[in-house]
Formats: structure tokens, C-alpha cells, sequence
């Protein structure tokens, strides 16, 4: 039965990846991917739940390093959102954070893949009443692309305002082909937002792929070409950049983590004669 993923690990190299969960999502698959049918989810029935929603992960990412501990987004916090296209439950981060025995204190940089409210909102909690950082102690880093994409869009700032307003005075710019720490290269990933980034981890012959949200789900592995409602930055450049994303996630000993995928955000991934298929998770 197919669930969102659980807490989990992987390491590469000196590298420790934790998936911490904040909850979960449920898509309305025909919603989300507006050219498909119900025909096309026969074929994969088992990603929908028993009243055919796409059940999807959400959550953020930990990457210890020997020097520096990395939260990679921050999910949704402890709140619901409800619209046609998708469900969205969070809240459990922090306690997810307590099973690595680690305080909110403790985290020296959070880095945002995009701006979208499931990965921003848990950077804010209430304390007195009033919205404040949910990590003190880190530096807040985006790519100068996605934090200035609201610039001109004052409508769109709604869903995550606390946030943008919190994160002002403290926001950091990490440019694509830089590093945040060492072995942690920024790529710009653009398409399911403008500014849209992923993280490229390198330790030895080892890589691991922080994706953000180039997948939503498993199906997108064998149909990067279907359109996704959600990639509201270009759509079609979200499809340019899913088919290079799978490209390289096929090269030797490559490792995906993928935020909103089920079961598991980890993915491994081979070309096959006509494109390509998930080899496990
Ligand atoms: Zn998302």
C-alpha cells in the first residue's frame, strides 16, 4: 500500500541525508496532471490511495556535514491546506528533528529549493503570539532569482508573507554553481518556479541529488512529459528540466531525493531502450 515516506537515512561519504517528514499530501492526479485520464492512472494504481488521490511525501531534508548541519526547506508547519489540486497536512518537523537529537538551535543554514508555502512556512513558528524564525541560530539562503520573483508580484506573497517579511533582514543569496558548504554545489533547476534550485552533493565517486519539486511523484520518472498544474513558474521548461534531472540521475552511483514522492524520497533511477524507469525507493 502505497504511503507518504517515512523518517530515513542515507549517507554519502562523511555526508548524512535524513528525510524528516512534516506530514503528508494528497493530489487530485487528474488535477495536477490535466492531460491524463483515468486510463493513464490504471496503469499506476498503486500510487493512488483507495479513493484515487496521488499520495504524495512532504517534509525537509538534513544534511550533516562534519562541520555544519543543513536544514534543506523547512515544510509546511503544523497547519492544513485544502485546495482542488491538492491536500496538505505538516506539523511533525520538529518532532522528527528531536528523533536526531537535535534542537532548532542548532541548525547553522537552511536552504530553500523554492518559495512555495509546503517549503517555507516551517521556517516561521509562534512564539508570544507573534511570528518568529523557527531556526535562530541559521543563516537563510535561496537563489537571488526565487526571493525576487514576488518583487513584482505582490498578490502571490499571500501564502507565505510571515515568512518573507521574518526572512528580510536575514535572507542570503546562494548562486548556481556555488557551494553552501564544501561538496554542496547549488544547480539551478528552473521550471516549477523561476528561481527554483537543487543541490548537488559530491563525496568521492558518490552524488546525491537534493531535487526539490522537479517530481511530485514516481509516474513522472516514466512520464516527465506530462503536464504538471503545479509547475507554475514554465511549465515547459519544468519538462526540459525533469528529462536533463533524469539524465543525470541514471549516472553511476547517483542517488535522488525527491520531496513530495511516496514511500520513499530516495530514488534510484536507470535509462531504459525508450526512456526511464525507477529502480527502487
Ligand atoms: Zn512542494
Amino acid at each position: 500500500m502505497v504511503k507518504a515516506a517515512t523518517y530515513s537515512s542515507i549517507t554519502a561519504g562523511d555526508v548524512r541525508i535524513t528525510y524528516l517528514p512534516d506530514g503528508y499530501i494528497l493530489f487530485n492526479p487528474t488535477t495536477v496532471f490535466p492531460t491524463t485520464t483515468a486510463t493513464d492512472w490504471q496503469l499506476y494504481r498503486n500510487e493512488l490511495d483507495d479513493n484515487g488521490q496521488l499520495v504524495g511525501s512532504l517534509g525537509a531534508y538534513l544534511l550533516q556535514t562534519p562541520e555544519q548541519t543543513i536544514l534543506i526547506d523547512a515544510g509546511l508547519g503544523p497547519v492544513t491546506y485544502e485546495s482542488s489540486r491538492f491536500k496538505c497536512y505538516g506539523g511533525q518537523l520538529l518532532s522528527n528533528l528531536e528523533r536526531v537529537e537535535l534542537d532548532p538551535a542548532d541548525i547553522d543554514i537552511v536552504f530553500f529549493t523554492h518559495m512555495h508555502s509546503d517549503h517555507v512556512n516551517g521556517a516561521v513558528r509562534e512564539v508570544n503570539g507573534e511570528p518568529a524564525l523557527t531556526f535562530p541560530n541559521a543563516r537563510y539562503l535561496v537563489r537571488s532569482a526565487e526571493w525576487h520573483r514576488f518583487d513584482n508580484q505582490p498578490a502571490s506573497r499571500a501564502s507565505v508573507a510571515d515568512a518573507l517579511n521574518l526572512l528580510e533582514q536575514r535572507i542570503e543569496f546562494a548562486e548556481e554553481g556555488g557551494f553552501i558548504v564544501p561538496g554542496v554545489r547549488v544547480l539551478a533547476t528552473p521550471g516549477h518556479t523561476t528561481g527554483h534550485a537543487s543541490l548537488l552533493v559530491t563525496a568521492g565517486k558518490e552524488r546525491v541529488i537534493i531535487l526539490g519539486d522537479i517530481f511530485h511523484s514516481a509516474v513522472q520518472i516514466e512520464h516527465p512529459e506530462w503536464t504538471n498544474s503545479l509547475d507554475g513558474g514554465d511549465p515547459e521548461q519544468a519538462k526540459v528540466t525533469r528529462r536533463q534531472m533524469l539524465q543525470e540521475l541514471a549516472q553511476p552511483a547517483t542517488t535522488g531525493v525527491a520531496t513530495h514522492v511516496a514511500n520513499s524520497v530516495f530514488l534510484k533511477v536507470a535509462a531504459t531502450h525508450n526512456g526511464f524507469q525507477l529502480l527502487e525507493r
